[in-house]
């Protein structure tokens, strides 16, 4: 079946294989063929006969076989986690919480299954019920940054709600995608259920995008590619998930513990070296307590051990590619004011933890998604002037607010644009709570209670007692 539109075609029938490098040492470490647009047409065929089975399964036969796929993937933690580390460069610390991610959300998912339920509306001359049903095959569109998670975000809910996935990792990102399929069968999940397409995003990803077969497409990546895929959804009247970048503040009110805000501040925009949609890369800090912060800041970023991810005791690894250190480099002027940390030299895909002072709000680096170790300072001189510069950006992912007053705490979440906030604290992502953003962040939202729901038609049925 061809239904493609004319640039797509345009494209070869065998599109060049995937070469993955370990961003550490610039090794090829796999070379993956990568689909044609065919092979999706395929794969959407088998995912739909396999869908009609599971779907048809007892719920709790479901929700027994994805226990066992979390309990694979718990068995092959350390594996997987050393594949993330070899494939996309991150520490060894986070690529094991990673696969563990991934387990603890099927293991939610499962849980889901049975209770899934529909409601009863009261009605005269007979009885009204809702049915949850699923959508069908789902098409799960990951980026780079968090192969494992990303992943099991659209495919745990989707697979617990009743439907197929196919999921398509990121060009440079596919050998955890791959390994986890492989668990899912060897967990007993029937063939063609959930499968991974490895491929180029113009083909494999467009081609899941516009395929009827495919019901739903989540996405998750650059603003850019998310408002084509929503364009291209549209026209087909086909629901699309987007999680897309941030560019998240991080406000230091002069009331906050100081201390705990600089202490934390570092790994909250250099966790997976920057390269995170969550990452705190704008620090608000209130005028009187500037200096004072930054006192206190330049010793914590200088002391991030960056280095060899696969060491237990590294901190920050290197970026994805070297594409990825030019556009990183492209937004540090030479000589800029600043804190600068340490990357190791030679071969591998590095840049230090950068910190950048007296840049103007409206610069680029200020407004715009880095994705790498680069944040900057800006001073605000009270409450609204910090909401004000806050939502001085497009998008509107996450943030996080340091005070000691409730008041204010209530007042800044409430006014702050932006899906996921913490206080005194930076976390975003929990598996049980909805995650997704405001503005240019996104649409829609997952994790959470109601992920599974995401992933399903409602019918109303009306059945008379009159008859
Ligand atoms: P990207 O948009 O380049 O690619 C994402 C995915 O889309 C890849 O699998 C790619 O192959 C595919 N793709 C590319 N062109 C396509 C097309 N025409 N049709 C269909 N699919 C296509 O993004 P990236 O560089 O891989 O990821 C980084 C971005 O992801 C950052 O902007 C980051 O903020 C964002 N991100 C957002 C979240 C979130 O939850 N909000 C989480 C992680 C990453």
């Amino acid at each position: 079946m061809r239904h493609r539109l004319s640039e797509a075609r345009e494209l070869p029938d065998e599109p060049s294989a995937l070469r993955v490098l370990n961003p550490a040492t610039e090794e090829v470490v796999a070379t993956v063929p990568a689909v044609s647009a065919a092979d999706v047409d395929a794969a959407v065929a088998r995912a739909a006969r396999a869908q009609t089975a599971w779907a048809a399964l007892a719920p709790g036969d479901r929700a027994r076989l994805l226990r066992r796929f979390a309990a694979a993937v718990d068995d092959h933690l350390e594996e997987l986690a050393r594949l993330e580390v070899t494939e996309a460069g991150h520490t060894l610390g986070n690529a094991r919480w990673e696969a563990g991610n991934v387990r603890d959300l099927l293991d939610y998912a499962a849980g889901g299954v049975e209770r899934l339920t529909g409601r009863q509306i009261p009605v005269a001359g007979g009885l009204d019920v809702t049915l949850l049903e699923p959508l069908g095959v789902v098409g799960v569109i990951a980026p780079w940054n968090f192969p494992m998670p990303i992943a099991a975000w659209g495919a745990a809910p989707a697979l617990a709600a009743g439907n197929a996935v196919l999921l398509k990792p990121a060009e440079t990102t596919p050998l955890t995608a791959l390994r986890l399929a492989g668990l899912a069968l060897e967990a007993g999940l029937p063939e063609g259920l959930f499968q991974v397409l490895p491929g180029h995003g113009p083909v494999a990803g467009d081609a899941l995008v516009e395929h009827p077969g495919v019901a739903k497409i989540v996405f998750t990546g650059s603003t850019a590619v998310g408002r084509r895929v929503a364009a291209k959804g549209a026209a087909l009247l086909k629901p699309v998930t987007l999680e897309l970048g941030g560019k998240s503040p991080n406000i230091v009110f002069a009331d906050a513990d100081l201390e705990a805000a600089a202490a934390a501040t570092p790994m909250s925009f250099l966790d997976n070296s920057g390269q995170d949609c969550c990452a705190r890369t704008r620090i608000l800090v209130q005028r009187r307590v500037y200096d004072r912060f930054l006192g206190l800041l330049a010793p914590a970023i200088e002391a991030v051990r960056v280095g060899d991810p696969a060491d237990e005791g590294t901190q920050m690894g290197p970026l994805i590619s070297r594409a990825q250190v030019d556009r990183v480099r492209s937004y540090v002027p030479d000589g800029a004011d600043g804190i600068r940390g340490k990357a190791p030299e030679g071969p591998g895909f590095w840049f230090p933890p950068t910190v950048l002072t007296g840049v103007d709000a409206r610069a680029r680096v200020a407004v715009e998604e880095v994705f790498g170790p680069v944040a900057v300072v800006l001073p605000f001189e009270d409450e609204a002037d910090a909401v004000r510069l806050a939502n001085a950006t497009d998008y509107g992912l996450s943030g996080s607010l340091w005070t000691r007053d409730v008041g204010r705490a209530l007042r800044v979440s409430a006014a702050v644009r932006a899906g996921n906030l913490s206080v005194n604290s930076h976390s975003s992502v929990r598996y049980w709570t909805p995650f997704g953003g405001f503005k240019q962040s996104g649409l829609g939202r997952e994790l959470g209670p109601d992920a599974l729901t995401a992933f399903t038609e409602t019918k109303n049925v009306f059945i008379s007692t009159e008859a």
